[in-house]
């Protein structure tokens, strides 16, 4: 059994002085596989002070100084690579095929943070005037349980490439992954104070991040509800934030799409992560009279899907991070159940010889209408809407009809009439033709997805602070 004792504050592995224990559960199984002490209050605040100390020296380096630390960050981080896959298969059981695939891009957020230092201008003029752009200052960074790794490292490497300082508070269920980052972090050699960790609860440690008044930024990434109440708590200092929140994201198949093609790649997209992924595109909009075509598609592809051990090879989907979680699924499959949607494939209660872990079936709705709960709330599961639409118009207005605005996928065999539906569409990112990654490019959301964008040059300029020196 793994115990996760410690926090990592000013380039020190400390014992945290909160005494809580919180059980860390493999998924697979329901067998507890570790436990974590939770910090508390006054360790945040110690983490704070350090930063805020390490602000003073850090703000000053030079971009080469930087380019050097995130190129020492790189190679720390990507020496933990096969660790962090199994860590990541047990703590949280994403699936081999998943975790080695998302490992794989964590070496680009240094890599791209590197390539915008290289043509950034910190000093810029207008007129007579000179314009700087500063590091914003002590930065909070707060994140989920389904994308510790990757929201972790990205955030880091903006932050250090801003000349900003950071404390990091993981979720409490990434502790395995945050013990082995915070490792890598150690060796990454950076001076004492940049980076420090602290692992605790949202309401107690999280609070005092987006209370402490030495905290100029959150950079937070979870769900809407959470990412509504960091914002209300931040607003009384005025810190900046990065809200990274909540999806529902539509994924348009234009009428002259190759439906043998395209259909395929919808359903695997929907299941990432076994459907536990902010991006994932959970509402199919289908021409109305291709919707028998495309049903037939669906179920042949679905019935192929493994759902299974996650460090199996062929698993296509795991187990839900935890009972609460599996619970919630349950629970939607049931009100779309109730809401006179139809079960294409899939559905209530565990698939057999999985009874032990958190397990949910590869389930479709068809024939989904965009009002129903199923089709507007987040679910987090293996559970994708088909929602049948009548013209390019319509199905416009059905992938707009939600609170959220993430990210959207469009299909078509002509790409510049999918860009010209993707000018409409309110989300912050869209992929047309299938699923991309590009760390320079901005990424969030539009609505009650998040606000602000992280990556490349987009993602940089929230963390510097801008100063205007009239001459
Ligand atoms: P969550 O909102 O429950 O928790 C996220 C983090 O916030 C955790 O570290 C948690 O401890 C902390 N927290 C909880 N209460 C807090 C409080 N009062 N003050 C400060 N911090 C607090 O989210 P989750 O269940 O860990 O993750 C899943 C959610 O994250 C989904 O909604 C998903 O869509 C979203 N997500 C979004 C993106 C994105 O980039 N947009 C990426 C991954 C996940």
């Amino acid at each position: 059994m793994k115990k996760v004792n410690k926090i990592y504050i000013n380039g020190e592995f400390v014992t945290p002085q909160g005494t809580e224990i919180f059980d860390l559960i493999n998924p697979s199984n329901n067998k507890k596989i570790g436990e974590v002490i939770l910090a508390d209050k006054v360790d945040a605040q110690k983490a704070i002070t350090a930063a805020k100390q390490a602000f003073k020296t850090f703000s000053q380096t030079t971009v080469s100084e930087r380019i050097h630390y995130l190129e020492k960050l790189k190679k720390a981080v990507n020496e933990k690579k096969e660790e962090l896959i199994e860590v990541m298969i047990k703590e949280y059981g994403g699936t081999r095929q998943f975790v080695t695939m998302s490992n794989q891009h964590t070496g680009s957020w240094f890599d791209s943070m590197i390539d915008v230092l290289q043509n950034f201008e910190f000093t810029r003029n207008i007129n007579s005037s000179t314009i700087k752009l500063q590091p914003v200052g002590v930065v909070a960074i707060i994140t989920p349980w389904n994308a510790s790794n990757s929201s972790i490292t990205s955030k880091v490497a903006t932050a250090i490439a801003a000349g900003c300082t950071v404390v990091i508070k993981p979720s409490e269920m990434s502790s395995l992954q945050t013990q082995v980052l915070m490792d890598a972090f150690h060796n990454a050699g950076l001076p004492e104070g940049v980076v420090n960790f602290v692992t605790g609860l949202g309401n107690v440690v999280g609070t005092e991040l987006t209370n402490n008044p030495d905290i100029t930024k959150i950079s937070f990434t979870g769900s809407t509800a959470v990412g509504k109440l960091i914002a209300k708590n931040a607003v009384d200092t005025m810190k900046r934030v990065t809200l990274e929140l909540g999806g529902k994201s539509p994924n348009i198949i234009l009428d002259d799409a190759d439906l043998h093609q395209v259909i395929p790649m919808a359903i695997y997209g929907a299941y990432m992560n076994s459907g536990q992924a902010c991006i994932a595109p959970t509402r199919l909009l289908v021409p109305q009279n291709k919707l028998d075509e495309v049903n037939a598609i669906a179920k042949s592809v679905a019935e192929k899907i493994i759902v299974g051990l996650p460090d199996h090879e062929e698993t296509n989907i795991g187990p839900m991070v935890s009972v609460k979680q599996f619970e919630r699924v349950q629970n939607y499959i049931k009100i779309g159940i109730d809401e006179g949607a139809n079960i294409l494939t899939g559905g209530l209660g565990k698939p057999k010889g999985l009874e032990a872990g958190n397990f949910v079936q590869a389930t479709i709705f068809t024939n989904v209408k965009n009002e129903m709960r199923i089709a507007q709330e987040e679910i987090f599961g293996p559970v994708l809407c088909i929602i049948p639409y009548k013209d390019e118009e319509d199905a416009i207005k059905i992938a707009n009809d939600t609170p959220y605005g993430l990210a959207a996928y469009i299909s078509s065999a002509d790409p510049e009439r999918a860009e010209k539906v993707a000018s409409k569409i309110d989300a912050g990112r869209i992929c047309i033709n299938g699923f991309r990654h590009d760390p320079m490019v901005p990424f969030g959301g539009f609505k009650q997805s998040g606000i602000g964008r992280e990556y490349g040059e987009y993602g940089l300029m929230p963390y510097l602070e801008t100063k205007a020196i009239l001459k």
